[in-house]
């Protein structure tokens, strides 16, 4: 019977499916991330046929280590930065994701953070909930319009292109993009125009928002110099990941008014910091349990796994 092991309780109907196979699941009890030595010590319990892991697993030689039967580590987000590809494709590990199914979640979460922080809800909350409210006052939580404004995407792909779409045809806003590929689908859609560097995009946005994955040429992509080049209005939405910008450079920038707000899902320092819900919905979240389980299924089936990495 193949075994798999899970780092931690997840939604849907993931395990269902897994153990319909008659596979032999066990989920982590801990309620929390397993620290590297927890989970080291969890995978040397049982021969472990495939690992479905989380984000917040630090996946690495050691853990590779550990499950030397392991064919499969089939992560549970778009992401995985958290996985070291390199050594995985050097030992012939499988490594698949689950992307797709979280685009229009985490776009729409993108707005929800754009309206957030440019209608300044959050702050109005807290202010009712204080008690300090007294009154319809002509200046009162002056926010942003968004209709007209420009949008500056970085990082066009599947969520970037969603959020491309949601601005233009829901806002009427204007788009700009920079990616490393030129993408004619939001172009044609959503009249979105590339700009060849990111410096343009973010002197030219009054809304930045960033969708590319965390690679060493991501790192720190929004950094003080860059910050300093944005608009004095605009704003930034980061649901990336946290390492994309730099956070004390981002600091800076609000103390200073480089820049008028923020609205960031991700932090580099997880999961101290960090909401890191934007493609936390029931439906989404239950799909990706599913994906999850099918890529497990047919590594250890001896096919291709739909959503394979390496
Ligand atoms: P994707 O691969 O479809 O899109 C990423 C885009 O970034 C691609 O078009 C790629 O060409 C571009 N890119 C790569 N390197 C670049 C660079 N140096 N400069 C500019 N563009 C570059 O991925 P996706 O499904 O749109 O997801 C994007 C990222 O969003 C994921 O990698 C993940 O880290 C993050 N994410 C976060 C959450 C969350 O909960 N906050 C959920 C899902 C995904």
């Amino acid at each position: 019977m193949k075994k798999i092991f899970i780092t931690r309780k997840i939604p849907g109907s993931g395990i269902k499916i897994l153990q319909k196979k008659d596979y032999e699941v066990d989920v982590s009890d801990k309620d929390g991330v397993l620290t590297k030595e927890e989970l080291i010590d969890a995978l040397k319990q049982k021969e472990y046929d495939a690992v479905l892991s989380l984000l917040t697993d630090t996946i690495d030689a050691d853990i590779f280590d550990a499950v030397p039967k392991a064919k499969i580590f089939a992560n549970y987000a778009v992401g995985y930065n958290n996985i070291d590809i390199e050594v995985a494709k050097a030992r012939g590990l499988i490594v698949s994701n689950t992307p797709g199914i979280l685009t229009d979640t985490v776009a729409e979460y993108t707005f929800a953070l754009l309206m957030a922080v440019s209608k300044r809800i959050p702050e109005a909350d807290k202010f009712t909930r204080e008690g300090k409210y007294d009154g319809w006052a002509p200046e009162l939580f002056l926010g942003t319009d968004l209709k007209g404004k420009t949008l500056g995407i970085l990082g066009a792909g599947r969520i970037g292109s969603r959020v491309a779409e949601i601005a233009h045809k829901g806002y009427e806003m204007n788009v700009i993009y920079y990616d490393i590929k030129q993408n004619d689908d939001i172009e044609k859609k959503v009249d979105a125009k590339f700009r060849s560097t990111p410096e343009e995009v973010l002197k030219e946005a009054d809304f930045v928002t960033v969708h590319v994955p965390l690679l060493d040429s991501t790192k720190h992509l929004i950094n003080a110099e860059r910050l300093a080049m944005m608009k004095p209005s605009a704003y930034l939405i980061n649901t990336s990941r946290g390492l994309v910008v730099d956070e004390s450079a981002l600091v800076e920038a609000l103390k200073n008014d480089t820049i008028k707000g923020a609205a960031i899902d991700v932090f580099e320092d997880e999961p101290k910091l960090a909401p890191h819900i934007a493609s936390a919905t029931e439906e989404t979240r239950s799909k990706m349990s599913e994906i999850a389980a099918e890529n497990i299924i047919a590594a250890l089936d001896g096919k291709t796994p739909p959503n394979v990495i390496t």
